[in-house]
């Protein structure tokens, strides 16, 4: 398997990227198939869209602004296009208007209010991330349809492409690849026989694909987005949206470590780093997926800590971000990286074990201590559940993006100071979460049906 880091890592707003990216990056895919039924069978007829949103997404996806997304992707938009805007404005443009402007169609019939069905039947056999886009006749007939799955991280999958895989993935096969590791252990192996650190073997992967300069130009543009993110964190306050009228802590916390560092600790930092990400991410604004949104704050964080506190150089950044990217497609694809799949073991744990093995390598661990903080990482969130409470990105996630940071820093300080030889495997680990997302209750993978998401009171 092969899964480039910069489409592991990827720029694009909040405040989920299974419910908020994937969603956007389908209906512009729509569009696109639109254009090209349009060109085979031109009609003067008025033509109709409608969205059927099915599982996860039609139950927390009022919480996580699907709607919005949908009606983003169908007005052309995709989430990296989006990093600088003011989202809201546009939106408020856009959300009223009865018709889509598509170029070489005209104008197609499309109501946010009524053609977006949050439909809470049975989800879709096939994942719990369903949506089914349908072009109608003036009479209401089925043109054309597609059904399309958010896999979570951003990624999509069509009907026909998700039947084939026995997890759904969305990565290249490893064959064309000189460093072709599908498992901790073979990555492990490889490196020994290589002699090549985790992240150079990456590197030397990403590079057939690409030039090495487009490699770091886009590894420094991520670090330059998640910094500009965390920044504008810090220095944001307000009460989120949503209705749940949580107000944004980040800034007050930070303003109380500047004043009394003496105060402080490693864990008040990276809480306020991680907390600082997430807010804007609760807020719609922009974000790095990393790999999730709901999970974006624990790397940067991670790495804003390394950078400010440790003095990491650019360098170390470039290396920090390829053995992030290196561990994240392992879990990718082995297990997940979706709370709809596997519960919020698979966002927030898995970001933490990204994290704690970029800082194992940034530190000078050797490949073993970083697969060792990896496991540690990701064996303290097994069973972790995804109860969002009313299906906002807020709570419990915003919080626990902290912790998930300051589990990988204590990982990492473990495995750097035993040996690497350890018991449990990252491997053997990865799949203890596969295996337990899969018997999770549905009630706990990202439905609000379980959980903080039914002890508050309802009012
Ligand atoms: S609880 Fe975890 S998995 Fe669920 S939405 Fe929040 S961060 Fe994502």
């Amino acid at each position: 398997m092969f899964i480039s880091v910069l489409d592991l890592l990827k720029i694009g707003i909040g405040p989920s990227s299974s419910h908020t990216m994937g969603p956007m990056v389908a209906a512009r895919e729509f569009i696109n198939l639109i254009k090209e039924y349009y060109s085979k069978n031109k009609s003067s007829q008025k033509l109709a869209i409608k969205c059927t949103l099915k599982g996860s997404l039609s139950a927390t996806g009022k919480g996580h602004a699907t709607d919005r997304a949908i009606v983003l992707g169908l007005n052309n938009y995709l989430p990296r296009d989006l990093a600088d805007q003011d989202v809201d404005t546009l939106i408020k443009n856009i959300w009223g208007s009865e018709f889509i402007e598509i170029d070489g169609v005209g104008s197609v019939m499309f109501s946010a209010e009524k053609d977006i069905d949050f439909d809470t039947g049975a989800p879709l056999p096939e994942h719990p991330n369903g949506m089914i886009y349908e072009l109608l006749s003036e009479q209401g007939k089925v043109l054309m349809s597609e059904t399309y799955f958010s896999i979570g991280g951003g990624f999509i999958s069509k009907i026909e492409e998700i039947r084939q895989l026995v997890a759904p993935l969305k990565m290249e096969s490893v064959d064309s690849f000189p460093f072709p590791f599908d498992s901790a252990q073979s990555m492990l192996d490889m490196s020994k026989e290589s002699g090549l650190s985790i992240a150079e073997m990456k590197r030397r992967n990403e590079i057939t694909l690409i030039s090495e300069e487009k490699l770091n130009n886009g590894l420094d543009l991520l670090w330059l987005s998640m910094q500009q993110c965390l920044e504008r964190g810090l220095n944001t306050q307000g009460i989120l949206p949503g209705g749940l009228n949580i107000p944004r802590r980040a800034k007050q916390l930070h303003q109380q470590l500047l004043e009394q560092p003496d105060k402080s600790d490693t864990n008040d930092w990276l809480c306020a780093y991680a907390m600082a990400v997430n807010e804007e991410n609760a807020d719609g604004h922009m974000v790095v997926t990393a790999p999730t949104n709901g999970a974006a704050g624990v790397i940067p964080a991670i790495l804003y800590h390394f950078t400010k506190h440790l003095a990491g150089t650019k360098a170390q950044v470039r290396e920090f971000l390829l053995t992030v990217s290196a561990i994240g497609g392992l879990i990718k694809h082995l297990s997940s990286i979706s709370g709809a799949e596997v519960g919020c073991q698979g966002e927030v744990g898995s970001a933490s074990a990204m994290a704690a093995a970029g800082l194992c390598a940034v530190r000078g661990g050797t490949p073993q201590q970083i697969e060792h903080a990896a496991e540690i990482a990701l064996e303290h969130h097994l069973g972790m559940t995804c109860d969002p409470v009313h299906g906002l990105v807020q709570v419990p996630c915003i919080e626990r993006n902290g912790f998930g940071a300051i589990k990988a820093y204590t990982a990492t300080s473990l495995a750097l100071r035993e040996s690497g030889k350890h018991f449990m495997s990252l491997d053997k680990c990865i799949a203890a979460m596969k295996q337990t997302g899969e018997e999770m209750s549905i009630k706990f993978k990202e439905t609000s049906l379980g959980g903080l998401a039914v002890t508050i009171t309802e009012c």
